[in-house]
């Protein structure tokens, strides 16, 4: 019996995969008419628009492109390369094309630009001596037809994984649209999921979390919660199910009604640009930082004026609970195919004489105001922007873990508190650090890690911090190392007339780069501490000599020749 079961079952997916194949084709790709696709593989996301990101919300949608690279991307529409973007990070090699209609589409991530357009970029950055380049262009030096190739899908910049990064901007405003209410109608039956829901103290939201969570809050959630606080708000971690895709995706629209009446909803229609650092005014970053995973806020603060998602306000999403009854509240998600989840429950005040007790920390630090703290040598000068709720902040000061730091670690309160406006951090050198070379600062935390170059000034030296977490102030005297692939020996050109660079250093972030093959500069692509340089068709055979100059933050150059 259970190997014909086996078999009964493995009909079924058959079955199933046939079915979801032939609605795959039926149904993609769903362009507005007027519009074509920017790839011919249907359009399948990975991610759509207004998902949370670390810092950020995500801008545009991500097309899959069948796990793989060089895939033909299109124009949607009729227009001109206004601009061009080469990075390592970010949108690694990025085309903008501007319409006639006050919108601009974006591919990211791209390998390659199309013919002429990668000859102009190329001579620029022959003339530049820099692979990097951000270009703007006249309308009538690329014009674009729609469905015209413009280049080739990748991996490049900021990327996990092949597919296209799509956007669609107000090209006035520069705000980003969201492409599925414009341009793609993508089929979604199914409804969004509410995986967790978060109640807050909303007088300290950030620094203390959520004071009740509860998972999985299908329907109506039976219990009547009863909280220590006088003034609450919600936040969620939810996500989007569309149909043929099994990736969670973000939720289109979220609403809260405190006894039927509507005191918040967030819509991700359009994003504008400026919404970076108020993006901590909409996510628990404290929870994302614990648990990986991302709740979006459901109330808006002070200082979202400058909402990065339409928002519509009534009270803006704080309930108040001064009235010690019940309030029944609805949490609403909806997508973009109207279909809609919801948790109700019943919600009230209790004791709250218990929060202000004797155990409470005193604050010391106040949200929206500047203030300077010092702690040793070290001074740290908060912004008015730095804090989203009143914080007590006592550095301490251990011993440092790396072989090579001249000062103590510096432990900057709970990392898990996210920072508006970065922090001026200053450390006082004493007279053995009078020789400032080679000195960086290392800041760390769980989740993240950068070198800094500080600046000095006197016998300090300064810097600026984005979080809280582990800053040491570290003499780096070890060059980078360059490890190189595929060139084989005498000269000869490398298998695929590929050159595959891997730099490596002490402190793990490398700075400056240049290479030259016979003394002339080449573009060598770059992502993360990967270097690549495709030899061009027609490279003369023979020896040659491949030169590379790299640096660390520190400064310390390494120049490696390869015969
Ligand atoms: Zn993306």
């Amino acid at each position: 019996l259970p190997v014909k079961r086996k078999h009964i079952v493995r009909f079924i997916v058959l079955l199933s995969a046939i079915i979801s194949f032939f609605f795959f084709v039926i149904h993609e790709p769903a362009t507005v008419a007027g519009y074509a696709s920017p790839v011919d593989t249907g359009i399948q996301l990975s991610a759509n628009f207004g998902e949370i990101r670390p810092g950020h919300r995500h801008m545009g949608l991500d097309i899959r492109t069948n796990g793989r690279e060089n895939v033909e991307v299109k124009a949607v529409a009729d227009g001109y390369v206004s601009r061009i973007g080469i990075s390592a990070s970010g949108y690694g090699n990025v085309i903008y094309i501007t319409h006639n209609n006050n919108r601009t589409s974006v591919y990211a991530h791209l390998n390659e630009f199309y013919s002429t357009l990668g000859v102009a970029i190329r001579d620029q950055q022959q003339k530049t001596k820099q692979w990097e380049q951000d270009l703007v262009f006249a309308k009538d030096r690329f014009p674009v037809t729609k469905g015209m190739l413009i280049g080739l899908s990748g991996n490049t910049g900021h990327s996990e994984g092949p597919h296209l990064h799509f956007e669609w901007r107000d090209t006035r405003t520069g705000a980003s649209v969201n492409p599925q209410k414009e341009l793609f109608r993508l089929e979604d039956g199914i409804a969004p999921v509410i995986e967790e829901l978060f109640v807050y103290d909303a007088t300290s939201v950030c620094s203390k979390g959520a004071i009740t969570t509860i998972n999985s809050p299908a329907g109506n959630y039976g219990k009547q919660l009863i909280v220590n606080a006088s003034k609450i708000c919600f936040g969620v971690s939810a996500v989007d199910k569309m149909n043929n895709n099994q990736f969670n995706l973000g939720t289109y629209r979220l609403t809260v009604f405190d006894n039927n009446v509507r005191i918040f909803e967030s819509v991700k229609d359009s994003i504008s640009q400026d919404h970076i650092v108020s993006v901590h005014n909409e996510v628990d970053y404290r929870h994302w930082y614990r648990k990986g995973v991302f709740a979006e806020y459901l109330f808006s603060r002070d200082r979202d004026s400058e909402a990065t998602i339409n928002r519509r306000k009534n009270k803006q999403g704080v309930v108040d609970l001064g009235d010690k009854k019940n309030h029944h509240i609805i949490i609403r998600a909806v997508d973009l195919g109207g279909n809609a989840t919801e948790v109700a429950f019943d919600i009230r005040s209790g004791s709250i004489a218990a929060q202000a007790g004797p155990t409470r920390k005193v604050t010391n630090l106040r949200a929206g105001k500047k203030a300077v703290l010092r702690s040793g040598n070290w001074v740290f000068d908060f912004m008015i922007g730095s804090l989203f709720d009143d914080i007590s902040f006592e550095p301490t000061h251990s011993r440092s873990r790396y072989p090579s730091s001249v000062s103590e670690t510096v432990n900057l309160h709970d990392p898990a508190v996210p920072l508006g406006d970065s922090v001026k951090v200053s450390l006082k050198l004493d007279d053995a650090l009078r020789n400032k070379a080679q000195l960086v600062f290392v800041l760390s935390n769980d989740v993240f890690y950068d070198v800094i170059r500080p600046v000095f000034s006197g016998n300090r030296a300064f810097c600026e911090i984005p979080v809280f977490g582990h800053l040491t102030l570290v003499r780096d005297t070890v060059r980078p190392v360059v490890g190189l692939a595929g060139w084989r020996n005498k000269g000869k050109l490398p298998q695929g007339n590929l050159v595959n660079l891997t730099i490596s250093d002490n402190l793990k972030k490398v700075g400056e780069f240049a290479a030259t093959i016979d003394g002339v500069w080449v573009p060598f692509n770059r992502k993360e501490n990967r270097f690549w340089y495709s030899i061009p068709a027609g490279f003369p055979k023979g020896s040659h000599k491949l030169v590379v100059s790299v640096s660390d933050v520190a400064g310390n150059l390494t120049r490696n020749s390869f015969l």
